[in-house]
């Protein structure tokens, strides 16, 4: 039985406003926020996580807890931040270094670019370790803990031993990869002890909880009470479909495709990192327009590049080749009246975004590998116009759920082309029954459904929706 004294405490690497000075605050974008923002509100949640502020020293009983009303510009928001402090070498050892080099690296496949450093392991342990001693003092025994992703693994284990009793969940929201992968980590054991230690433990996919059994078994290691569950996060369907009907966005979306003309437009919108297969986008874009000249000023590419991990060196070196092939792409192939590719490299506005899906005939979401993946969600959600045709990855988590999209292998430049070729030409009919069969989908499967299933999972229904 739930009490109405328990609370709902979530725990993420980043808190969802990130401090930019003593006083002020900034909201923070991306999926799993928007995801749990309304959550967090309804239940008038405690949400943990880091503000993106570095600090050297500090003392952890002496951290308060901030309230979301004063520092939101509309002061409509209620639920408390806890800001957990990082130093420098915290977040360049336990951030940049074994979370984003290591896991993220391994979990999506790269293992050839995924560093194996002792002294890193040692610092995600010490903030992990941190990170559950802070909960520890804000958790009451019957609060539930919710805590989300792979910079978190360890969270678990340490708050176990302080909280024997304690409802814990985990959310995670990358690929559990193939056991023969994820053993590949001289720290595999740990990390599935430590995900032993939860009640339950959510995925996306069926297959990245099938690899996850599959570990468990390998390591000789057995599940005796975590709940494992696939649930597969989405999008705000209803918002997503209503703003993409407001008079601005329809406003803004006649003045894009005025902008564009007669060609196509396809979009593409992914945070720059080498598991979202930009370059080899870009290199199919490239190709076609060199076998297939009749196709320049048929279509244009609209590559939306958001900023992500700047700090880390191979992200910078991304950009740069990014940029490269572009320039290339563009220098090559451009008209006095025509530029195939569009490139912008910054964050763009909610309604800006819906705008521009809307706009757009194509998506192209070809990632290399992606956990879920909800910009081909948004896509289909922001097409009130039942048009559009999505290209989609097969190695992205979503293709589960849209099978009508055009679905290609990423790593295949020859299908990418294909793709392309086929749903510039597609007929409106195919392309109208494709997108509403999607749109039913992600309508069915929403934002509020994932939320619910979870609280089903956790047991907790009652608490979640009361
Ligand atoms: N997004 C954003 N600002 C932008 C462009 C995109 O906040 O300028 C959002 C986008 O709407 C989507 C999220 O970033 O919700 C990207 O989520 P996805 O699952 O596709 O990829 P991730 O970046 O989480 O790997």
């Amino acid at each position: 039985m739930f009490s109405k004294d328990e609370k709902l405490i979530i725990v993420s690497n980043r808190l969802p406003y990130t401090r930019i000075n003593d006083t002020d605050w900034e909201k923070s974008a991306g999926g799993l926020i928007t995801a749990l923002d309304p959550i967090a509100k309804k239940k008038q949640a405690i949400w943990l996580g880091w503000d993106g502020y570095l600090k050297d020293n500090y003392d952890l009983s002496s951290i308060k807890l901030v309230n979301t009303q004063e520092i939101s510009p509309n002061g409509e928001e209620g639920y408390q931040l806890g800001c957990i402090p990082l130093s420098e070498r915290e977040v360049d050892k336990y951030y940049n270094c074994f979370s984003n080099q290591t896991l993220w690296a391994l979990f999506h496949y790269f293992f050839e670019k995924c560093a194996l450093d002792h002294s890193t392991w040692e610092v995600y342990q010490d903030v992990n370790k941190k990170f559950a001693a802070y909960i520890d003092q804000v958790a009451g025994d019957d609060d539930i803990v919710w805590i989300q992703d792979y910079q978190l693994f360890l969270v678990p284990y340490f708050l176990r031993a302080l909280r024997p009793k304690l409802k814990i969940h985990f959310f995670l929201h990358i690929p559990f990869p193939h056991n023969d992968i994820f053993s590949i980590l001289p720290w595999s054991r740990t990390i599935l002890e430590s995900m032993l230690c939860c009640n339950s433990v959510g995925f996306h996919h069926r297959q990245y909880l099938m690899n996850f059994e599959g570990a468990i078994e390998n390591h000789q290691l057995v599940n005796s009470s975590s709940q494992l569950f696939v649930n597969p996060i989405s999008v705000n369907f209803t918002n997503l479909d209503s703003v993409s009907k407001t008079d601005s966005v329809s406003k803004r979306c006649e003045q894009i495709k005025q902008e564009v003309g007669k060609c196509k437009m396809i979009i593409g919108v992914d945070r720059i990192d080498y598991s979202k297969g930009i370059k080899e986008r870009l290199l199919a874009i490239e190709s076609l327009l060199n076998e297939s000249p009749e196709l320049r000023g048929k279509f244009i590419l609209h590559q939306i590049v958001v900023p992500s991990r700047e700090a880390v060196e191979s992200y910078r070196g991304l950009k740069r080749e990014v940029d490269e092939i572009v320039g290339r792409i563009n220098g090559t192939h451009s008209t006095a009246h025509w530029i195939p590719i569009h490139y912008h490299y910054h964050t763009v506005s909610f309604e800006e975004l819906v705008a521009l899906y809307l706009a757009a005939d194509i998506a192209l979401v070809t990632p290399l590998r992606d956990g879920m993946n909800l910009v081909c969600k948004e896509f289909v959600a922001a097409h009130s116009d039942n048009d559009g045709v999505l290209i989609l990855s097969r190695f992205a988590g979503a293709f589960a759920e849209l099978d009508a999209c055009l679905v290609v292998n990423p790593f295949n430049i020859e299908e990418i082309k294909c793709s392309i070729h086929r749903a510039i030409h597609m007929p409106k009919e195919e392309r109208v029954a494709r997108m509403k069969k999607m749109r039913k989908s992600v309508q069915s499967h929403d934002i509020h459904s994932w939320l619910k299933n979870c609280s089903v999972y956790f047991g907790e229904k009652d608490f979640i929706f009361s």
